[in-house]
């Protein structure tokens, strides 16, 4: 059967996934009190509706219990955002992802039973920042606050060596859990793979030790 999915807000976030599900051919309402925007989307979400979801009898008539996942993508209008997540809750929807602004939002949504708490601004900013600062990191996702896996290429320091010659889990305390190279992907290299310059390396570790094999070997 096919997931259904409900996004309420339909800001740049939002909008932006509900474009996404309605791609990957889910079934998605889309929710706002503006109506322009509600018209926007009609074309694009299986159904688009006006309604103000800190208001139950809205989340109610809606039928929103019924969802697989709802995404709560209230940009800055927190109050807004922290009651229609507490609706959902009490109404008993089982997956329910939300948008925070800052920290304390975060922190709220989460004492309220959001499932996923999401930082759309920040994590972006992050991401961007650690790859300016560093030329050969591409990307990285964080893991929790001291762990990430990170995408990094790899200069000529590293290539013609080894996994092994290099002895980066027992240097570095960090794994190389692939190698991308052109159109290939190795998972899981043996420690006698040779890296090749301007493969991508997919690595998971402690941030520390992250930087530390950043720092050491680019
Ligand atoms: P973004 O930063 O993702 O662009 P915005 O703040 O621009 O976010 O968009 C949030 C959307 O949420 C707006 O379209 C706004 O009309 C909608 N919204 C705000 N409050 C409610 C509410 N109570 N019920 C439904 N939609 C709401």
């Amino acid at each position: 059967m096919k997931k259904e999915f409900a996004v309420i807000g339909l800001g740049r976030f939002g909008g932006s996934i509900c474009h996404a599900l309605a791609e990957e051919g889910m079934e998605v309402m889309a929710i706002d009190v503006n109506e322009d925007r509600v018209n926007e989307f009609a074309r694009i979400a299986s159904h688009a509706v006006v309604g103000d979801t800190t208001d139950e009898s809205v989340i109610k008539s809606l039928g929103i219990r019924n969802f697989d996942h709802v995404i709560v993508a209230i940009g800055d209008n927190i109050q807004a955002s922290i009651l229609t997540t507490l609706i959902l809750k009490e109404v008993g929807v089982k997956k329910i992802t939300v948008k925070a602004t800052n920290d304390y939002h975060a922190k709220v949504l989460r004492k309220i039973g959001a499932d996923h708490v999401v930082h759309p601004e920040r994590d972006m900013g992050r991401r961007i920042a650690h790859s300016i600062v560093s030329n050969n990191v591409l990307d990285y996702l964080e893991l929790s606050d001291e762990h990430s896996i990170v995408e990094i290429v790899a200069n000529e320091k590293l290539s013609g060596h080894s996994i092994i010659d290099l002895d980066i889990r027992a240097k570095y305390g960090i794994n190389i859990v692939a190698i991308k190279r052109e159109n290939e992907i190795i998972v899981s290299p043996q420690a006698n793979e040779k890296i090749q310059f301007n493969d991508i390396l997919i690595v998971i570790g402690a941030d520390v030790d992250i930087n530390r094999f950043e720092k050491k070997v680019m």
